[in-house]
C-alpha cells in the first residue's frame, strides 16, 4: 500500500480515537497518527541500501521496478520481498512489551499494528501475500 493511502487511513483511525476519547492526550493520538506510516521507514532503509542513494525518489523507484518485475515473473519461481525489519511480529512485540513500561508506546504499537492490518489485507487483494517475511526468526534462518 502507498504511504499516502497510509497516512489517510492513520488520520481516519486517528480522528475515530478521538472521537470516542476526546480526553486522550494529543501526543498519545500523535504517536497512533505517526506510527501509523512511519513504520514504513524499513521500505527507505532498504532502497538506500541496495540503490547506495538517500534519494526519496529513488526509493520510490526502487519498489516501482520491484513490483513490476514480480508481476513479470508471476508464474516464474517466487522470490520474497526484502526483509522489512519493522513490519516483523518480532518487532511489534518488542514494541507491545515496551507499551508495557511505558504508556507512549502502546499507542504507537497501535498505530503499527493498524498499519500493518492494512498491509495485510493490501497483500491479499494483490496476490502478494506469501512475498513477506513476516517473522525475523524464520528470515534469520534462511
Ligand atoms: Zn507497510
Amino acid at each position: 500500500m502507498l504511504p499516502r493511502w497510509h497516512i489517510f487511513w492513520g488520520l481516519i483511525l486517528s480522528i475515530f480515537i478521538w472521537f470516542f476519547h476526546p480526553e486522550i492526550k494529543i501526543i498519545y493520538l500523535l504517536l497512533v497518527f505517526l506510527s501509523s506510516f512511519l513504520i514504513d521507514f524499513d521500505h527507505y532503509l532498504v532502497a538506500v541500501k541496495n540503490t547506495k542513494s538517500l534519494s526519496l525518489q529513488k526509493a520510490f523507484n526502487y519498489f516501482a521496478l520491484l513490483g513490476k518485475n514480480e508481476l513479470n515473473r508471476k508464474k516464474k519461481k517466487r522470490k520474497k520481498d526484502p526483509l522489512m525489519i519493522f513490519h516483523t511480529a518480532e518487532f511489534h512485540l518488542l514494541v507491545l512489551a515496551v507499551g508495557f513500561l511505558e504508556e507512549a508506546f502502546l499507542f504507537i504499537f497501535l498505530g503499527m499494528f493498524f498499519h500493518s492490518l492494512l498491509d495485510i489485507i493490501w497483500l491479499i487483494k494483490n496476490d502478494r501475500l506469501h512475498k513477506r517475511e513476516y517473522f525475523l526468526i524464520n528470515w534469520l534462518r534462511n
